[in-house]
């Protein structure tokens, strides 16, 4: 018997084409696949809730987050003004001024920040955060570890971002379907997320920085994150690569967050920038979609 059919993985199934995955690779005591159809990567088995509360609990990289809460603002500052021109784009609007925003899984609320400078009225939900990590007062007013998040508008908002959100969950298809549903008409959905299929996951393979058990459980593709919208009912959907800049401290930090051995690449431009920021691209992409009224909502 051919023992990848034996593998975990080949039970587990893709979230956007609901069919088996087929074995990658191992993690610890996870096993990656593939799915034959749209190259989204899963892991199996799913953690359970106690292993992510733990996880999160001492999770390093959040650490360094609220280490590098500074410098990593402007990197939110780049990616609001990319909300922004979409906004513009998709719902027609000349800023986000008085645009509602809704950033799931904001953390300590850097990006809920960066809206705000905007104009826009943002609010930030994050069932992990602690509160006594967020930096200050009008901050913590707008974001929540629950749904009571809500404000005015029944908890629907204009705009609903996701930064690094979507591959750390267990079901995200019905992610998105709920996402719709907090989405006002002609509203939309600003994702990021790493890409299975870019060139970076291909030549790293099993080593490309996303594939981390526990923290993340599905790392789309493009085309999988693209059906996956359409299926949950987004339309004029746009997808292209995720630049980051982000300082080489941060960088260097976050390598040994994924293994000791990656640090020596950047040590040498620590040294001698420790203020330096760099543009990478880390095989994340950036896909934003509108809200498809339904005929019900039409009606309504
Ligand atoms: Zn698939």
């Amino acid at each position: 018997m051919n023992p990848e059919s034996e593998s975990a993985a080949s039970t587990a199934t893709c979230p956007v084409c609901d069919i088996s995955l087929r074995f990658a690779f191992k993690k610890g005591r996870f096993e990656y696949g593939r799915c034959p159809e749209c190259g989204t990567v899963g892991a199996h088995p799913l953690p359970t809730d106690q292993e992510l509360s733990e996880h999160y609990a001492r999770a390093e990289n959040y650490k360094v987050l609220k280490k590098y809460e500074e410098r990593y603002a402007a990197t939110y500052r780049r990616t609001a003004r990319m909300v922004k021109s979409a906004a513009m784009r998709k719902m027609g609007v000349e800023g986000l001024e008085n645009i509602s925003a809704l950033d799931v899984g904001c953390n300590i609320g850097g990006f809920v920040k960066a809206l705000l400078e905007l104009g826009a009225d943002a609010r930030g939900l994050d069932p992990y955060v602690n509160p006594d990590d967020i930096s200050c007062d009008e901050l913590k007013k707008r974001i929540s570890r629950d749904e009571s998040v809500s404000g005015s508008d029944g908890g629907q908002a204009d705009c609903l971002t996701m930064l690094g959100v979507i591959e750390h969950l267990r079901y995200p298809a019905a992610a998105l379907a709920e996402s719709r549903d907090r989405i006002k008409d002609n509203g939309m959905i600003f994702i990021q997320t790493p890409d299975s299929e870019s060139a970076i996951a291909k030549i790293m393979g099993r080593r490309f920085f996303a594939y981390q058990p526990v923290e993340h459980i599905y790392v789309f593709s493009r085309r999988g994150l693209i059906k996956a919208l359409e299926r949950a009912g987004f339309v004029e959907i746009e997808a292209g690569r995720q630049w980051k800049f982000l300082s080489a401290s941060y960088v260097h930090e976050q390598l040994g967050t994924w293994g000791r051995g990656f640090q020596w690449l950047l040590w040498p431009l620590r040294k001698i920038v420790p203020g330096l920021s760099l543009p990478l691209y880390g095989g994340g992409m950036t896909v934003c979609a509108k809200k498809q009224l339904s005929e019900s909502d039409r009606k309504g």
